[in-house]
């Protein structure tokens, strides 16, 4: 038996992370808190020049455009739907039976307009399309969101809800790649500055099904998806801790999304999982923060 708590229950005994009783779903202390919004400064200061537009979105968004989205095909695995009571007066007298017996009680339980948000950008494509034709140049979003995958486990990099701030690239193939090449170097470059040791690598997402081996095969050939991985409590290997995605023409398809001249327009996302920088952040920094290299103290919180 290891002696030493699990990274999780270090988290927990200091007040970093908070449990619910649910693998992957936590509250989160006010160290921790201090944590994200470093970081989140040191992104907002680096993108200070992008003209990003700003929008925040709760953690759940419309059905129907998630049905569009092509995300079942996918990941039908991770996805989490918003379900409510939809009977009458005596159904809900049997629901309530059924409760105290601790039975089955979801038999009225019906499908809602939203569904949680899978990735921060998922919401964004819609309205982007509804706009019309983008202005010359393209645009760029700066977005965040809470996230959801139902992928419960006890690595605390791994929620089931957790938060994503990501940027959205949306015009030509020149801009969009020219978009993605920038957050390349960026990226790594801030890692460093909160001296975080890590490594690009290419990925592929966990497509299902045989169906989804093609499709992650694809991925690679194609360099669709990097990701920058850290170390942090996996034992089999680096966690990613940001990702950057080239959609080609998937949304601008899928979604009637058009450039300045009626083209069919590419996207490309950079998304940084916030929770876990922050882990990764406290697992190579320590849990004193007020102990963390100076270097890193200055470039989170000034
Ligand atoms: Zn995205």
């Amino acid at each position: 038996m290891d002696a030493q708590p699990s990274f999780l229950n270090q988290l927990f005994d200091k007040g970093f992370l908070v449990p619910s009783g649910v693998d992957g779903l936590y509250g989160r202390g006010e160290a921790y808190e201090e944590v994200i919004a470093g970081f989140d400064s040191l992104i907002t200061k680096t993108v200070a020049n992008d003209a990003a537009e700003k929008i925040s979105f709760p953690p759940g968004m419309s059905r129907v455009a998630f049905e569009k989205s092509g995300y079942m095909k996918s990941f039908p695995q991770l996805a989490g739907t918003v379900h409510s009571f939809c009977g009458v007066d005596h159904d809900h007298t049997e629901l309530l039976a059924q409760l105290a017996a601790g039975e089955e009680w979801t038999g009225k339980q019906e499908v809602t307009d939203v569904v949680l948000t899978p990735a921060a950008c998922y919401p964004i494509y819609p309205v982007l399309a509804a706009r019309g034709n983008m202005p010359k140049g393209g645009v760029v979003f700066d977005l965040q969101s809470y996230c959801f995958r139902h992928e419960p486990s006890q690595d605390p990099a791994r929620m089931q809800l957790f938060r994503i701030r990501e940027f959205v690239r949306a015009g030509t193939p020149e801009e969009v790649v020219a978009f993605r090449e920038e957050w390349l170097k960026r990226g790594p470059a801030m890692m460093e500055a909160v001296g975080l040791p890590l490594h690009i690598d290419l990925a592929n997402d966990p497509f299902f099904g045989r169906g989804g081996r093609l499709m992650k095969v694809g991925q690679r050939e194609q360099q669709l998806k990097f990701e920058l991985l850290v170390q942090i409590a996996n034992p089999a290997g680096p966690t990613a801790i940001m990702s950057f995605n080239y959609h080609q023409d998937h949304f601008g398809e899928t979604w009637g999304i058009h450039t300045n001249d009626g083209g069919v327009a590419q996207t490309a996302c950079t998304g940084f999982g916030m929770d876990r920088i922050a882990l990764a952040l406290l697992k190579h920094h320590g849990l004193d923060l007020k102990a963390w290299p100076k270097s890193v103290s200055k470039t989170l919180w000034g």
